[in-house]
C-alpha cells in the first residue's frame, strides 16, 4: 500500500495528479461510507465516488437504526471501529430496547433517527477521515487488465478515470432502478435521484450474473395535518441503550415520541377494490420483494382474516415536518394513497408530502463472492450492501466495513478479515449470502444465527474489538475502554468466587433468578464500589453467570462444528473428478467453491453424505 498523502483534496475538481488511489468505493450510502472509512483507517488512500455530497448516507426508507438483530449488527460495526453506532447515538431522537421482556439473546437496541442530522454527521465523518477523498460524479464503467481478471479502476460519466487496484461497489438500489406509483413508471435510484445505468452492463461484461429484486416505501405525511390527540403515544425508554461503546452515558437529550394508529375495514375495502391498479398485482412488477416487510396491499391479500394492521407514525427528525407512516408501504396510485390515509383514525385531514412507491433494481446474486466480499470473477473487485441482495442500512454498513477492510488488507498483503458464524451476526450474514445466496431481499433475524446466545448486543465489544484491533481498525480509546471493562468484570468475578453466604458461593447464588448483583452488593462495599464503576461490566457478569449452563452448551456446539470449519478445501479443486459424488453436489461445490467443509455443509441442497464423500476425497488427496 502506498504511503498516505497528507494533502487535502477537498472535492472532485481538486483530484490528485494521476487520480491514483488504493481503493475506489462507488456510492456513499451506508455500505460505501463504512467501506471508505474502514479502508482509510487501515492507511489506504480512498476515493469515495458518489452522485452528490447532498445525498451521502441518506436513509432511503425508515428514519431508524437498529432493531432486532440489526441492533446487534450496529454494535458489531461499532466494536470494529465503524461509524454507524456513534452517528446513530448522536443523532437519535428516541431510543428503545426491543424485546426487553424476552431473553438477552433476542433483545435489540433501536433508535429513531433525525434523518437529516444523521446524513450530515456521516458526511462530516467522511470529510474528516484521513486518506478518504469524496469525489462527486457517476461511475459508468469499470477498468480491468486486458484479460479482465483484475480490476484497475473506474470511469466516470464526465470521462475522468480513477486508477486503483481495488474497487468496492456499493450502489444500493440504483442499478437500473425503476420506480412505480400506480401506472406511473420512472427510472431512478430513489425518489428524486437518477438511476445508475452503465454499471450493470460493466459487471455483466466481467462475467457477473445479475438478478432483479424490489422493495417499497410508505407515504410521508405532514406533521401539522395529523390529529395527534386521537393516537396512542409510544415514548422512548427512560434509560436509553446506546449503540456505541464510545458514547458516554447518560444520553440526556429530550426524546421525541412515536404514535400508533391502525388500518380498518374501510381501508381494506378500498385497497381490495383497487388491486387491479396495484403494480404488485396487475403484472407491472414481477421481481421479488421482502416477504417480512410486505406492502399494505400485500398484507390485506396475504392476511385476509386480519381486520386491522398497526401503523407507527415516526417523526423524521426533531424539527422535521415529515412523518414516516411505518406499516403502509405502498405503490398504489396517488389518489388511492390519499383516500387510504384519510380513512385511518387520526389521519382524516392528513396531507401526503411524498407518496409511497416501489422500486425494482439489479442485484448481483452473492454466491459469486468470496467470504471477503471480493468477486470470484475479478480480483480486487468487491461488492457490499443492497447490491448483494440485502435490505437495510445495518446489513449494508456491516458488509461495507468488511469489504473496505478486506480491500485494504489485501493490498497490504495481510490476512483477510472473515468473521465466523459463532463470532458475529456480520459473519452469519456474509456466510449466508456467499454460501446460500438469496432469492428475496435478505434481512438479518436472530433466528438466522444458530449461536445467538453468544452473539448478544451487550458483548459485541468483547467478541470483536480484539479482532478489529489485530486488523488495525480500532482506535486506542476503544481498546482502553474494553480493557478497563474487562478488568472490572474480572474483579467482580473474583469477589463472587471468593465470597459465600452459608456454604454457597456468591457466583452460585447469582444463578438463581431472584438474585441480582445489586442485591448481593447490599452488605459488600467492595462489590458495591465495582458495580458503581461500570454498569455494562456489571450487566455482562450477571448475564454470563445466569446463563452459564446454556453458554457452555452453545460453546460446545461451536467447538464440534469447528472440526468441519478447520478442514480447508484447496481453491483449485476439480469437483468433476470426484466420481462418487452426486452430479448436483459436484455442480454446487464447483460453483460456490466453499473454503472449508463447514461452509460446504451449509450450501442448500447439499446433504451430509455429500460432505462425507468430499471429506474422504480430501483425505485421499492429502495422503497422496
Ligand atoms: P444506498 O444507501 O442506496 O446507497 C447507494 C449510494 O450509491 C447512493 O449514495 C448513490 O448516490 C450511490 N450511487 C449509486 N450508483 C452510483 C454510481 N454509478 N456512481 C456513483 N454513485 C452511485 N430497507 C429496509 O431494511 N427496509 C425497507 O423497508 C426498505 N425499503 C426501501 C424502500 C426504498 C424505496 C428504497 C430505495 C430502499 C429501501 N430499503 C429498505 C433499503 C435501504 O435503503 C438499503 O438497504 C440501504 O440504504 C442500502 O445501503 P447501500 O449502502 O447498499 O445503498
Amino acid at each position: 500500500m502506498r504511503a498516505m498523502d497528507s494533502r487535502n483534496y477537498s472535492n472532485s475538481n481538486n483530484l490528485p495528479p494521476h487520480h491514483a488511489f488504493d481503493v475506489v468505493v462507488i456510492g456513499a450510502g451506508h455500505a460505501g461510507c463504512e467501506a471508505a472509512l474502514a479502508a482509510g483507517r487501515l492507511g489506504a488512500r480512498v476515493a469515495l465516488v458518489t452522485f452528490s455530497r447532498a445525498t451521502v448516507a441518506q436513509m432511503s426508507c425508515n428514519p431508524a437504526i437498529g432493531g432486532l438483530a440489526k441492533g446487534q449488527i450496529v454494535r458489531e460495526i461499532d466494536a470494529l471501529g465503524g461509524a454507524m453506532g456513534r452517528v446513530a447515538d448522536t443523532t437519535a431522537i428516541q431510543f428503545r430496547l426491543l424485546n426487553r421482556s424476552k431473553g438477552h439473546a433476542v433483545r435489540g437496541p433501536r433508535c429513531q433517527s433525525d434523518r437529516q442530522r444523521y446524513a450530515e454527521m456521516m458526511l462530516a465523518e467522511v470529510d474528516a477521515a484521513a486518506g478518504v477523498e469524496l469525489v462527486e460524479g457517476e461511475v459508468v464503467d469499470l477498468l480491468t487488465a486486458p484479460d479482465r481478471s483484475t480490476i484497475t479502476g473506474v470511469v466516470l460519466a464526465d470521462g475522468r478515470r480513477l486508477q486503483a487496484p481495488a474497487v468496492v461497489v456499493t450502489t444500493g438500489t440504483f442499478l437500473n432502478g425503476l420506480m412505480h406509483i400506480g401506472q406511473d413508471k420512472f427510472g431512478g435510484g430513489r425518489i428524486g435521484e437518477p438511476a445508475s445505468s452503465g454499471l450493470s452492463a460493466a459487471l455483466q461484461r466481467l462475467g457477473l450474473e445479475l438478478g432483479r429484486l424490489k422493495t417499497g416505501t410508505p407515504p410521508r405525511l405532514d406533521r401539522d395535518s395529523i390529529d395527534w390527540s386521537r393516537l396512542q403515544v409510544q415514548p422512548g425508554d427512560e434509560r436509553p441503550t446506546r449503540f456505541s461503546f464510545l458514547t458516554d452515558m447518560p444520553i440526556t437529550e429530550r426524546q421525541v415520541p412515536c404514535h400508533i394508529t391502525w388500518t380498518n375495514a374501510t381501508v381494506h375495502r378500498l385497497l381490495t377494490d383497487n388491486l387491479d391498479h396495484a403494480p404488485l398485482y396487475n403484472g407491472q412488477i414481477s421481481s421479488t420483494g421482502p416477504r417480512y416487510c410486505p406492502s399494505i396491499e400485500t398484507k390485506i391479500v396475504r392476511f385476509a382474516g386480519h381486520d386491522r394492521h398497526q401503523v407507527f407514525l415516526e417523526p423524521e427528525g426533531r424539527d422535521s415536518r415529515l412523518i414516516y407512516a411505518n406499516g403502509i408501504s405502498t405503490s398504489m396510485p396517488r389518489p388511492v394513497q390519499d383516500e387510504m390515509v384519510r380513512a385511518i383514525e387520526g389521519l382524516e385531514q392528513a396531507r401526503i408530502i411524498r407518496y409511497g412507491y416501489a422500486i425494482e433494481y439489479d442485484f448481483v446474486p452473492p454466491t459469486q463472492l468470496l467470504p471477503t466480499l471480493e468477486t470470484k470473477a475479478v480480483s480486487g473487485l468487491y461488492l457490499a450492501g443492497q447490491i448483494n441482495g440485502t435490505s437495510g442500512y445495518e446489513e449494508a454498513a456491516g458488509q461495507g466495513l468488511m469489504a473496505g477492510a478486506n480491500a485494504a488488507l489485501k493490498l497490504a498483503g495481510r490476512e483477510p478479515l472473515v468473521l465466523g458464524r459463532d463470532q458475529a451476526y456480520i459473519g452469519v450474514m456474509i456466510d449466508d449470502l456467499v454460501t446460500r445466496g438469496t432469492e428475496e431481499p435478505y434481512r438479518m433475524f436472530t433466528s438466522l444465527a444458530e449461536y445467538r446466545l453468544l452473539l448478544r448486543y451487550d458483548n459485541a465489544d468483547r467478541r470483536l474489538t480484539p479482532i478489529g484491533d489485530c486488523a488495525g481498525l480500532v482506535e486506542p480509546k476503544r481498546r482502553q475502554r474494553l480493557q478497563r471493562k474487562m478488568a472490572i468484570m474480572e474483579r467482580i468475578e473474583g469477589v463472587l468466587q471468593s465470597g459465600r453466604v452459608g456454604n454457597k458461593r456468591l457466583d452460585e447464588l447469582l444463578r438463581r433468578p431472584d438474585v441480582t448483583l445489586e442485591s448481593l452488593s447490599a452488605d459488600r462495599p467492595e462489590l458495591a464500589s465495582l458495580i458503581a464503576q461500570d454498569a455494562e461490566a456489571t450487566e455482562q457478569v450477571e448475564i454470563e453467570m445466569k446463563y452459564s449452563g446454556y453458554l457452555q452448551r452453545q460453546q460446545r456446539q461451536v467447538d464440534r462444528a469447528g472440526r468441519l470449519e478447520s478442514q480447508r478445501i484447496p481453491q483449485g479443486l476439480d469437483y468433476s473428478q470426484i466420481a462418487q459424488m452426486r452430479h448436483e453436489a459436484r455442480e454446487k461445490f464447483g460453483r460456490i467453491r466453499p473454503l472449508n467443509l463447514g461452509q460446504a455443509a451449509r450450501i442448500s441442497g447439499i446433504s451430509l453424505s455429500d460432505v462425507a464423500v468430499l471429506e474422504i476425497y480430501l483425505e485421499r488427496l492429502r495422503r497422496r
